[in-house]
Order: structure tokens, then sequence, then C-alpha cells
């Protein structure tokens, strides 16, 4: 979600006339997009106001800073205000317009206001266009469909963050979608924190079937995905669509956090354990070859050994292709925070994600294995140490060697070496 946010600032600011500058030093404008999710990604934010308001102070007082994201959240953050001084300008997520008013206003960037006015309008109406480093050389992009949250996970900080749930309307995801297809766009990836409620909130009840199938008719685009799902809304209609529609990559996104019901209501997650297993099995049944990732959180208050065990027979028994693994971190505000105990030591939080990090090494060394001789379909993001780097349609990192330029390209690649968090093969199919 912010690297699509940062897309979109960035384009706004494109369409003011800025340029993209890789250094600090040569800016007149920087933005920190941020994460609180875990108290480690909000240290680093702090780390980086530190170093750019001493910059300010010593050399550039004319820097602009901006900060955008979940540490502003959407109503503001006093805090941050007082104790970093020096920022100039607070962007709430996935809203640029702060600091595109602000470049306005302050003309710093000389623009005609008929010019500035069509500009801001077209990014208004939609219409995204890529920054010009991007052109050419981006691939694979984000379009968020719905922003904000109003579930309540006890865990979770991010509906106090990024507000409550507000879907896009259809036209304007479309319109959106087609213009990156035309600025060479080949795959996007359609985002909410829980997409499979898109719609939910539209005075048409659009939903995410009826939008994925809108967005499938985008000419030049090759590839669909969507993330993150939630267990309660992957209905079977919706995983009908994924089924059948060509472009719609047979990969889902479906967090379960923890493998025990006990575990499981105390997050407040909404669904059991079996809710979950049988969601698994109606997926399958409907993408035999497709691949399921799903994250977890370990060291929830009071989770015992026994519960984390269920996680990790949850994780063997399903076979998942990915699992994104979390460290429980308390964050201000929540409900686990302000009523439950931080109780698993931070060394046993490891030692859990560490197993479970070595269940999902050998699941995916099987899993992976199977491809040995296949053949599979490759779209072509990127060369990366002398090798092509690209992904499957079930989200499989995949690299191969070839003198010539493949980047943005659909190839076929036959597997020949398989490990779990990548493969490598040979070329078969250029066109
Ligand atoms: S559904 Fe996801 S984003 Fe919403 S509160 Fe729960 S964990 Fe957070």
């Amino acid at each position: 979600m912010n690297a699509a946010d940062s897309l979109r600032l960035a384009s706004g600011l494109e369409k003011l006339g800025a340029t993209k500058t890789e250094y600090i030093a040569e800016a007149d404008i920087a933005v920190l997009n941020t994460c609180v999710v875990r108290q480690s990604a909000e240290d680093r934010a702090y780390g980086w106001l530190h170093r750019v308001g001493a910059l300010k102070r010593d050399t550039r007082p004319d820097l602009t800073v901006g900060l955008m994201g979940c540490l502003v959240g959407v109503k503001g953050n006093k805090k941050i205000a007082n104790t970093f001084p020096d920022i100039d300008v607070f962007l709430p997520p996935s809203d640029p317009a702060p600091l595109l008013n602000l470049v306005e206003q302050q003309q710093f960037i000389q623009k005609s206001e008929t010019d500035v006015v069509s500009r801001r309008h077209a990014l208004q109406d939609g219409e995204l266009i890529l920054p010009a480093a991007d052109c050419g050389t981006t691939f694979i992009s984000y379009v968020p469909v719905v922003y904000g949250c109003s579930h309540a996970c006890t865990f979770c900080i991010i509906p106090f963050r990024r507000g409550i749930e507000r879907s896009r309307p259809v036209d304007q995801i479309v319109a959106e979608c087609r213009s990156l297809a035309e600025q060479g766009v080949k795959e996007i990836t359609l985002l909410g924190q829980i997409v499979d409620r898109y719609g939910y909130d539209l005075p048409d009840r659009s939903n995410l079937a009826m939008l994925l199938e809108r967005v499938h008719e985008t000419p030049g685009l090759e590839r669909i995905r969507f993330l993150t799902s939630h267990p309660n809304y992957l209905d079977d209609e919706l995983l009908r669509i994924v089924a059948e529609m060509p472009k719609i990559c047979d990969h889902i996104e479906v967090p379960v956090q923890s493998g025990s019901n006990e575990v499981l209501e105390n997050m407040r997650r909404g669904y059991t354990v079996e809710q979950y297993s049988d969601l698994i099995e109606r997926i399958r049944m409907f993408m035999p070859k497709g691949s399921i990732s799903c994250d977890v959180i370990v060291g929830f208050p009071g989770e015992s050994e026994s519960q984390f065990q269920a996680t990790c027979d949850l994780l063997s028994k399903h076979q998942f292709d990915k699992v994104h693994i979390a460290k429980y971190s308390p964050r201000p505000g929540t409900v686990s925070a302000r009523r439950m105990e931080d109780d698993v030591p931070a060394k046993e939080k490891e030692r859990r994600r560490k197993t479970l990090d070595e269940i999902q090494a050998s699941v995916l060394s099987d899993i992976n294995r199977q491809l040995l001789g296949k053949k599979v379909e490759v779209l072509v993001e990127g060369y990366q140490r002398d090798r092509w780097r690209g992904r499957t349609r079930t989200n499989k990192l995949v690299f191969f060697e070839d003198d010539r330029v493949w980047a943005g390209n659909l190839v076929d690649v036959e597997i020949n070496w398989a490990g779990p968090w990548f493969m490598v093969g040979n070329l078969v199919r250029t066109d």
C-alpha cells in the first residue's frame, strides 16, 4: 500500500514540474512514507527524521520535509509534530494532497495556473501518470481499491491509522489500470487491507468479483493479482472468477495468524481454525494448481507452547507456498497493548519464528521440487546479479540467464534447480 501511495505522490509531484533525484542533498522536497505495523519500522522512521532534521538545520534550511503514512495517521499526530519541528507537511496515508497543495501555493516549482489545474484534474480523474523514472522500467504496479479497515483485530493498529473502510469507485480503478497498462505495466495487484470486502460500502454494492471482471478487460494487461484477503469474505463466486479468468493469477493471500482457536478468539479474528481449513480446501478445489500464502503472528500475549504447536501443525497440514511470519509487537492504543500482557519473552518469540521458518523451508523445498523439469510462465521484472528475475503466476521467484533483454516480457522457463525461496531454469519460449 505504501509503494502505491508513494507512486501516486511521485506522479502528482511530477505533474507539478518536479523531477526525481537519487540524492537527498540535491532535493528540494524529501518525503518519508511510514509504516508502524511493528515497533522496528517505527524506530527506523524516527532515525530518518533525526537525520533529515539535522541536515535541514545545518545545511539545507530550504529543504521541504514531508512525513506520510501511518505515523501521521488519518487524524494527524501532534506528538510527532512537537518532537520533529523540522517537518513542514504531514500527509495522511494514501493522501498526497497536503504536499501537492503546498507545492502549488508556494510555487517553488514554476508552472502556470491553468497548467497546474488541468494536471491536477487529470490526477483526480484516476489517470495515473507513471513518474519518468518508472516509465519503461516498471512492469508490475499496485492499485489500491479499498482504503482503511473497519475490523478490530486486537493487535492491529491499522484501523487507527488508516481509518475506516472506503472503497474507490469502480470506474476510477478501471481508468487507473488502463492508464498503467498503456504505459507498459503488465501486472497489476489490486490492494486492500481486506481486499475481498471491496464494495461493501459502495451504494451500488459492487464487489471484488465484479471489479476483477472489469479490470480483466484492460488491453495490454497480462496479469492481475489481489491482496490481502480475509478468510470470512473469500466466497465461491470470487474463487470461481479467479479460477476461470486467464489474466487473474491463481494465487491467494489469506492470513490465518494462529492455528489455535483460543488465540484467534483473543485476536478477535472472527473465524475458527476449522473454518479456515475448510476455506483452504475450497480454494484448492477451485484452483488445484494454485498457490496460497498466509500470515502468522508468533508470541501473541498468552500464547502457550501447545497453542504455538497448533500453528506448526496447521502449516505442516496445509503446505502453504509462502508464510509471512511476524513476532508479536504491542502497538499503542490497540486492545492487546492496553489489556493483555506481552508475556512471551523476546527470545522465545524468536525461537518460535525460527521454528516456523524451518517448517516452511522444508514444505517449500518439497513443493518447488515438484516443478523440476517442468515449464512455468514467468513475467520478467528485471535483471539482478547477471540473471533475469521474474515470477510465476503462482508468485514464485524464478531466475534464468540469457544475453537478450527480457524485462517486461512473459516467457516460459524450464526449471532445473529448485530451492525453498527461489528456482532457476532455462529459457524455452521467447514470444
Ligand atoms: S483485518 Fe487486517 S487490517 Fe483489519 S484490523 Fe484485522 S489485521 Fe488489521
